[in-house]
């Protein structure tokens, strides 16, 4: 189903001039005081203009200079000048009949990038006590899962950590999320003083443990106080298990930690996640134990696909329950979702009752993740763009 309601139709393509100026749209607080510094803004004032810049930016979500009414004119035209605030292009949007949107997001090509930009897809899921936006880390994945529709997407390369942070400016902009913009938004509004989007997840397309660095920086910018002001608890980062950045996500980034299960044994996990022979379930667990901050407040989510006749016995509900003792976990059984070609199916409903039965009893929190979007092809591991690889020296998979 594709419905594009008029009035949140695909965004204007900004002016060849405009889009040349570098961006401020997703810059670091360090990024910004580099910009100022380059146009001729004294040391003692960086600072202070930062913080301005930062307030327009991520609070207000403002597009244009002329706008941030506490910055003098000479400056306001400077920035201007060299600068522009612009969006990475939303090229497609699709809206699920269960409310869940789907953004193509194109960026601006980078250095020695030929053709129209690299597209990533961006998911907003819609649910009565959250809003939760699904980013996307790199384009394409390097991991090949064999239930994942992105795992057959070579990698193009890493996302920078302005075009993480975009991911969520774009989404304000298109939702009317951000303060004084009145996007169409179906008659709800938020409760007052909170937000459409409360909750990120690094679930769409990617390995955010091989893009750490600026999944980590992208993370501070995303949870700042000042500006786009999400919660570190409400930042979920998944990975497949990249064992060696997941200790430094925890300390570094604060972020909370979902790992992609999937099996209870290293055979069959060595096939659904070919990372599992680099690092095994009992190296991964082990990780798990001491990932710092996990707390039974802090849980890690372990998710576990459902597929029907590989991994959905009740001998393996039990045995993941043995797996996880010790480890602050809660689970989350998501039913597979087929994309074309896939060479799975879904589990039944009364097998993934009765897993879910078996763990909930075992004392664990198990919500079955309904499938969200899935008429858009936006449900979990249904994200593909079309990008295929740019140049080889892109690839930055640090596999
Ligand atoms: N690379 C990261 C994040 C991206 S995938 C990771 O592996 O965790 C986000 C989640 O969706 C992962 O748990 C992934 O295993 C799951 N997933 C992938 N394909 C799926 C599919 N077809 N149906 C259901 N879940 C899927």
């Amino acid at each position: 189903m594709d419905l594009i309601p008029p009035a949140l139709s695909p965004l204007i393509a900004v002016p060849p001039q405009a889009a040349a100026k570098p961006s401020l749209t997703g810059a670091t607080r360090a990024d910004l005081g580099q910009a100022l510094s380059s146009i001729g803004v004294p040391q003692n004032e960086i600072r202070m203009r930062t913080a301005q810049l930062w307030h327009w930016i991520y609070y207000r979500g403002t597009q244009s200079f002329d706008d941030m009414a506490n910055v003098s004119k000479v400056l306001r035209a400077k920035l201007a000048d060299h600068f522009s605030l612009t969006r990475p292009e939303v090229v497609a949007e699709q809206v699920s009949a269960d409310g869940t949107r789907k953004w193509l997001m194109r960026f601006a090509p980078h250095d020695g990038e030929s053709g129209k930009g690299a597209e990533v897809e961006c998911v907003y899921i819609p649910e009565s006590d959250r809003g939760t936006l699904c980013v996307s880390s790199q384009v394409g994945c390097t991991l090949t899962c064999s239930f994942c529709h992105t795992g057959t997407q070579k990698l193009v390369r890493n996302l920078s950590t302005q075009e993480i942070v975009a991911q969520l400016v774009v989404a304000r902009d298109r939702i009317g999320d951000f303060p004084g913009l009145t996007a169409p938004t179906n008659g709800l509004m938020p409760a007052e003083g909170s937000r459409f989007i409360s909750n990120i997840v690094f679930m769409g397309m990617g390995e955010p443990l091989y893009n750490f660095d600026h999944v980590r920086d992208a993370i501070a910018v995303l949870s700042d106080g000042d500006g786009l002001s999400l919660s570190k608890r409400r930042i979920t980062v998944s990975t497949a298990g990249v064992v060696p950045q997941m200790a430094p996500l925890g300390s570094e980034a604060g972020a909370m930690l979902a790992i992609s299960l999937h099996a209870v044994r290293d055979d069959l996990r060595d096939t659904l996640v070919p990372l599992n022979k680099k690092y095994p379930l009992g190296v991964l667990l082990d990780a798990c134990k001491t990932y710092p901050g996990a707390s039974n407040a802090r849980r890690i989510t372990f998710e576990y696909v459902m597929l029907k006749g590989i991994n959905d016995t009740p001998a393996e509900a039990r045995e993941l329950v043995r797996l996880l003792k010790g480890i602050p976990a809660k689970i989350n059984l998501i039913p597979f979702n087929p994309w074309p070609g896939s060479p799975y199916e879904c589990s039944d409903w009364d097998r993934i009752n009765k897993f879910s039965d078996i763990v909930f009893n075992a004392g664990y929190a198990s919500p079955v993740r309904t499938p969200r979007g899935r008429d858009i092809l936006a449900a979990c591991g249904q994200l593909k763009s079309e990008t295929e690889k740019l140049r080889v020296r892109a690839r930055l998979a640090s596999d």
